[in-house]
């Protein structure tokens, strides 16, 4: 019998917050279900903003990613249906403690590998929306993930702490995953009228020897309107710039996993 092909798992990290980690989840979540695909977003930021923008209320949630990786309770039972294609696994504010409680626990940096094991043949691709930090749920990301997706303002003060990423990404792909691979750098809030914009982006990719995703994410009001309603710019402004670009980038990601 032909087993069934598991996920792509992609984690979007990057420890400086503001840089569009959520709001790239959840646009290239929704770019992949226009195709067709099964997706799951799994939220690992305490402050739960990709739980909020799907329209789920985090204080209203009863099991999620939370109670999973400290065992508390399984995966499917904690995952909501956002709609016909994407699933999400929420998070709450609890999981800030849930950080602490991990780092006294072993195999703690594959406690999302493998709870994430258990779901893998249900979807078609596994979004991993990191929180602004380096703790252990990060590294939990890293070790789960076959592809990392870093998502960069298009400035240049943005770019402190990249080398400390890279640096992460080396040690996790040494010690815990071979496997994980870097698909790009992913330019976002750009402004293409501004020279300096256009100067960062030339010099990130050659700058860190990285893929560098394209189209630029442009930085539009749209995305600020978008989570209001628990919807993606890729619903409320179908055919705005930041949707294409999103839809585009995300043909680039199916093409490097
Ligand atoms: P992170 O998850 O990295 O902290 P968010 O996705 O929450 O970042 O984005 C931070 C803020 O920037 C949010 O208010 C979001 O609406 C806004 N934003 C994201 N992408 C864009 C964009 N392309 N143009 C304008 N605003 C954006
Ligand atoms: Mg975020």
């Amino acid at each position: 019998m032909a087993r069934a092909k598991k996920a792509a798992v992609i984690a979007v990290a990057n420890q400086k917050g503001g840089v569009a980690k959520t709001t790239s989840v959840a646009s290239i979540g929704a770019a992949l279900a226009e195709q067709g695909k099964r997706v799951l977003l799994v939220d690992l930021d305490p402050q739960a903003s990709l739980t909020f923008s799907l329209g789920i209320d985090p204080d209203a949630v009863e099991l999620s990613v939370n109670e999973v990786v400290l065992g508390q309770a399984e995966i499917a039972e904690s995952i909501l249906e956002v709609d016909e294609h994407v699933d999400v696994l929420p998070s709450t504010i609890e999981l800030a403690g849930a950080e602490a409680q991990l780092l006294t626990r072993p195999g703690r940096e594959y406690v999302l590998s493998s709870v994430l094991d258990e779901v893998r043949t249900d979807y078609d691709v596994i979004i991993l929306d990191c929180s602004p930090s380096l703790g252990v749920l990060t590294l939990a990301a890293l070790t789960a993930a076959t592809g990392l997706v870093i998502p960069m303002q298009a400035e240049m003060l943005s770019h402190r702490g990249v080398g400390q990423l890279l640096d992460t990404v080396k040690d996790v792909k040494r010690l815990l995953n071979k496997k994980l691979k870097i698909i790009g750098i992913l330019p976002t809030m750009y402004d293409g009228r501004s020279n300096h914009s256009r100067e960062v982006l030339e010099d990130l990719g050659t700058r860190y020897k990285l893929p560098v995703l394209s189209p630029p994410i442009p930085r539009t009001v749209r995305f600020a309107e978008a989570p209001a309603v628990g919807r993606s710019v890729l619903d409320t402004a179908r055919r705005s710039k930041g949707a294409e670009a999103y839809r585009e980038v995300t043909d680039s990601i199916l093409a490097a996993l």
